[in-house]
């Protein structure tokens, strides 16, 4: 981090948090691991307190391994993989050997129903499916502040749905999804970003709730409901999780 960049966040209000905390670093959104060879365009980058910045790291890969894993293209087995996909495997299974060991080899088939080729499932155990909520939900509080301008304060609740290769949209959530318009990205310059990364974002007028929709590598994706106030009455049937922030936690699942 250059340091101009950081002296444009010091001294601002933690984003992830309600806001009542100095930043003292950026968080990337999507982090920088997310993009093949770590070539990250710039973009959607907020002032985040230490706190809520660091301590997600392992998640951070996790998020990427989910995605490589899922992405249209992925194939199992180290033969056919990148430098950049093997680093992001070999992480993964050293660091989270829980999630690695649930991988399972899915025949891929054509239209004729003839198997292709091989590629990776990735079933998620309850408590890696929690961990990936609050990393949707810290990307979804970023992407609200970039998009209302405001900052989600602590009695705004972000409402999760992961969708993974092993658990597909519900009707109605792919059509929400495909109602919400044209995908965005971080940087249209090069074209490969928005196969990397994509997401939609819906604000109300009113500015106190957003859906937002994000993909990494066409696969891993979330769908979230940021509510701004607790007086905002949405249905959250089909969000399976639920988060909420606040300067003395910061990001911290609710019951259900
Ligand atoms: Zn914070």
């Amino acid at each position: 981090m250059g340091r101009n960049q950081r002296k444009k966040w010091q001294g601002k209000p933690c984003v992830l948090c309600g806001g009542n905390r100095l930043a003292e670093t950026i968080e990337h959104a999507p982090p920088i691991i997310m993009f093949r060879d770590q070539q990250r365009p710039a973009g959607l980058e907020v002032p985040a307190c230490k706190r809520c910045n660091n301590g997600t790291s392992e998640l951070d890969q996790v998020a990427t391994f989910l995605a490589l894993s899922q992405a249209p293209q992925a194939v199992l087995g180290s033969n056919g993989l990148s430098d950049y996909e093997l680093k992001v495997t070999k992480g993964t299974a050293n660091n989270s050997p829980e999630l690695y060991s649930r991988v399972r080899s899915v025949p891929v088939c054509d239209a004729l129903g003839r198997v292709v080729r091989t590629a990776r499932e990735v079933e998620l155990a309850k408590e890696t499916s929690e961990k990936i909520a609050l990393w949707s939900a810290k990307q979804s509080l970023a992407l609200w502040f970039q998009h209302t301008g405001k900052i989600a304060s602590h009695r705004s609740t972000i409402d999760v749905e992961i969708l993974t290769n092993a658990k597909r949209p519900s009707d109605t959530l792919e059509r929400v999804i495909r109602e919400m318009g044209n995908s965005r990205s971080l940087s249209t310059s090069r074209n490969v970003t928005s196969e990397q990364f994509c997401y939609k974002v819906s604000v109300d007028p009113n500015g106190s709730f957003a859906i937002i929709f994000a993909q990494y590598h066409g696969g891993f994706a979330f769908v979230s409901v940021v509510k701004d106030c607790a007086t905002a009455k949405l249905s959250r049937k089909g969000l399976q999780f639920k988060v909420a922030t606040n300067a003395h936690r910061g990001l911290h699942l609710l019951p259900m």
